[in-house]
């Protein structure tokens, strides 16, 4: 078990060290929530408060935030809380009005893209922003084949989830969807890709379907984080235009400046999508997010279908999301992503030379893939362990990839090299003890 839906660290009822208070708390969200949902460690923490890069338990223990790529300002940042409450407080209403904001905030945030992508669409979560994307994809090539990777992860709607199988063999994948394999560290990784994505091509061609988009998170989180050599995208993404189909970004895990080379991961690839989708960090915890798009790509949508998402680009998330930005630009936190990110793949290569136990590293910014291998091989059991064990010691990281090895490091963007240090003397101390 390994990622979104899987997970190697997943509670099982049983295990762990849970008081008898947080046992009946477990008890009721399994009777009032139902059986679908899952709690990530063996033992589950149960969080009351957060700050910064810290979460604090019921009994007032810190947590250091290794992971939480959605409170990316850091949790609880007093000027995103404060634009949320005075815009609450004033207009809470939705897009079909005549307002400032939604248009204050896409016009800043569109001008963090290359040019050519000209217009903002508003959803409410990054699940909305990909299905949005497929049907803009469908009414501009004609097409309805997409092409993702063998265990990319892009949502819950039908569509979005029948393009996500790292979901499991227990979720159908679409009839028109092929999957491709991820991309690996090789030196010709470029190529490589590419002709998995043209064999995709070729396969939907041959049963009658027009090829409609190739979709891929810009880092791979769940296959296992792919981010080198830059560029490597470049003859995919060709591919799929060539086919007549679109390219799509997804952006929901490495968007705003997480990959510290840039604000978006695409753009280390020196690519320009047709559409970009966002979501996580866009509203630090407030549920916003959106789409991207090249203007002559939306026109054959905007033509035939008529757009309104009620709660998406609403005033609140609009000047909620927009104190995000501000935030991101303010304190510099893509300059902060890429320092504070080299200094953590410094570490944990330093790391690496003593406890063979941690194989490859793959990282840009502060998205850090860490292979666990026991004589060379992946091993999730032990890379289960070692995120437990880390949740023992009060740091939250989790585990990704298609066999569940590989250590998901992705702490909020104002990490400092104070936080990588505590990180790393932690990090240390559970390797010992194994
Ligand atoms: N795309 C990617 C790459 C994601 O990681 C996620 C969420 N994990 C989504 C899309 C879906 O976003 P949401 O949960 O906001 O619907």
């Amino acid at each position: 078990m390994n990622t979104e839906g899987q997970m190697v660290n997943a509670y099982v009822a049983g295990r762990g060290n849970l008081s008898p208070e947080d046992q009946a708390l477990v008890a009721r969200r399994a009777k009032a929530m139902g059986p679908a949902y899952r709690l990530f460690y063996e033992t589950p923490v149960h969080l009351v408060r957060g700050e910064g890069v810290w979460l604090y338990d019921k009994d007032g223990n810190a947590y250091l935030d290794t992971y939480n790529n959605v409170a990316s300002v850091g949790h609880c940042h007093p000027h995103v809380v404060a634009a949320t409450a005075r815009q609450s407080a004033v207009f809470a209403s939705h897009t079909r009005y005549l307002h400032d904001t939604v248009l204050d905030y896409a016009e800043a945030l569109l001008a963090t893209f290359p040019s050519e992508l000209g217009h903002l669409m508003m959803t409410c979560t990054g699940s909305e922003a990909n299905d949005l994307a497929y049907r803009i994809a469908c009414a501009q090539t004609g097409g309805t084949g997409f092409i993702v990777t063998e265990n990319a992860y892009h949502g819950v709607t039908h569509t979005i989830a029948g393009m996500s199988p790292s979901l499991g063999a227990g979720v159908n994948l679409g009839q028109h969807v092929r999957i491709v394999p991820a991309p690996t560290s090789s030196s010709d990784v470029g190529a490589e890709f590419a002709r998995g994505v043209q064999a995709a091509i070729d396969d939907l061609q041959r049963h009658g379907i027009k090829p409609a988009a190739l979709i891929v998170d810009t880092v791979f989180s769940s296959d296992g984080v792919f981010v080198d050599p830059a560029g490597f995208l470049q003859p995919a993404v060709a591919a799929i235009r060539a086919a007549g189909g679109v390219f799509i970004a997804d952006e929901v895990q490495p968007g705003f400046g997480r990959t510290g080379a840039a604000m978006w991961g695409f753009q280390r690839h020196g690519l320009i999508p047709d559409m970009v989708s966002l979501g996580k960090p866009m509203g630090n915890g407030y549920p916003v997010a959106g789409l991207v798009i090249r203007p002559e790509v939306l026109a054959a949508f905007g033509a035939k279908a008529r757009y309104f998402n009620t709660f998406g680009g609403n005033a609140v998330a609009a000047a909620t999301a927009m104190a995000v930005l501000e935030v991101v630009q303010g304190e510099a936190l893509q300059d902060n992503a890429r320092v504070v990110g080299a200094a953590f793949a410094e570490g944990l290569r330093a790391l690496a030379k003593s406890y063979p136990c941690l194989g490859e590293l793959r990282a840009a910014g502060l998205f850090l893939g860490q292979d666990i291998v026991t004589d060379g091989a992946p091993d999730a059991a032990l890379t289960g362990r070692i995120v437990n064990d880390l949740r023992a010691a009060r740091v939250l990281i989790s585990a990704t990839g298609p066999l569940g090895h590989v250590l998901k490091i992705r702490p909020p963007l104002v990490f400092s090299q104070a936080n990588v240090d505590h990180f790393l003397t932690a990090f240390e101390g559970v390797l010992k003890r194994l």
